[in-house]
């Protein structure tokens, strides 16, 4: 089996790691500093603050911007869970934009429709590795005084126009197992805003200015120095990594190429993809619906998953809620059942693409000519 996502540590971990042991310093040592240069470095930004996850990445940079009861933020309805929680978690109204159908990423047109004067904070998220159209975001917020988060969970070292996502506003990243860096569980928080940034700094650690000198309430988000020392060997490689997931997606989209009932991902000029995921679109004329689909991608030795299947709202638990504000988002709806995510991660060999292609051009091609 051709696996959807593959856990790869580079040779240099375990000393890394066994470092940080044999220092005694487990937590608030060094390899958070160093983690947070880098990777400030990476995404080409004054300040990188560490914390233990994703989602706390979400929650911290909205708590730094002082929200208040009944504050909206718009975001997108096709997203990881965690973005949505961690709205709630701060305890702003959840309300939903639509998306592009090509890019899946939120749509300026239906952004601008859902502003009000209780709009307060802009999330788009840079799914799959591609950046949000933030050439036309960035004006819709400052025309209306709007914050940005950027939910980059997917997208560590995307770029739109030569910026990287992450320096618009306050970025948020996750290096969970299965994303393009990892610690295991970790997050950062990335903005070239000085002031946010030392907030971020004292809130992540109980909201502590000085031994003792509580400056605000606070919490603890800090990231320990184990995971730190997982993530900084794989920062120098990172570049390569993600040449070798285009090269895979640039073999994939040529070999996929007209396939009946198949739309390709599309990479939109001016931005760079860092292929989280390859994600086609199977269209209502393809041979086979997506369940059996995915059975026969299965059965040929394919791994594949769907991201996501259903709006993040779509749950009783959410249209219920007092803070969740859901609207149309007919393209959303739409999207989330055709999507298929392919493998596209650097541990595939040309050999497995053709694969890949293969078997998805036997399910979906018909009968040969
Ligand atoms: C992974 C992810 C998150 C949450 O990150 P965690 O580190 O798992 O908390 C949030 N948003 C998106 C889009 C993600 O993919």
């Amino acid at each position: 089996m051709i696996p959807i996502s593959v856990v790869d540590l580079p040779p240099g971990t375990e000393a890394s790691v066994l470092e940080v042991l044999r220092s005694g310093m487990l937590a608030q040592g060094r390899k958070v500093v160093e983690l947070e240069a880098r990777f400030a470095d990476i995404v080409g930004v004054r300040h990188a603050v560490a914390v233990n996850n994703g989602t706390t990445a979400l929650v911290a940079a909205m708590q730094v911007l002082d929200l208040e009861p009944g504050d909206e933020v718009i975001t997108s309805p096709f997203t990881f869970v965690g973005t949505l929680n961690a709205i709630l978690e701060c305890g702003a109204v959840a309300t939903f934009a639509d998306i592009d159908e090509e890019d899946f990423t939120l749509d300026p047109v239906s952004v601008a429709a859902l502003i009000n004067d209780r709009t307060r904070v802009l999330l788009p998220v840079h799914l799959y590795g591609q950046a949000a159209d933030m050439t036309a975001l960035m004006p819709l917020a400052r025309a209306h005084g709007l914050k940005i988060v950027e939910d980059a969970a997917q997208a560590h070292g995307a770029t739109i126009e030569g910026r990287g996502v992450g320096t618009f506003g306050l970025g948020a990243f996750s290096f969970y197992a299965t994303k393009n860096l990892t610690t295991g569980e970790g997050g950062m928080i990335t903005t070239d805003d000085d002031f946010l940034a030392d907030r971020l700094r004292v809130l992540r650690n109980q909201g502590m200015r000085d031994r003792y000198v509580y400056e605000m309430p606070g919490h603890n988000y800090r990231m320990t120095d184990l995971q730190a020392a997982v993530a900084v060997p794989q920062l120098g490689r990172y570049p390569q990594l993600v040449s070798q997931r285009q090269r895979n997606a640039d073999r994939l989209i040529t070999g996929l190429k007209g396939t009946p009932g198949l739309a390709l991902p599309s990479q939109r000029p001016g931005r760079s993809h860092v292929w989280h995921q390859f994600t086609v679109r199977l269209l209502p004329d393809a041979a086979v619906g997506r369940a059996e689909f995915l059975e026969r991608l299965a059965a040929g030795g394919v791994g594949a998953g769907v991201y996501y299947p259903k709006t993040v709202f779509d749950y009783a638990c959410f249209r219920s809620h007092e803070r969740v504000r859901v609207t149309e988002v007919p393209v959303a709806e739409r999207v989330t059942a055709q999507v298929v995510s392919l493998p596209v991660h650097q541990h595939l060999s040309a050999e497995d693409v053709d694969t890949i292609i293969s078997v998805v051009r036997n399910v979906l091609d018909g009968p040969a000519a």
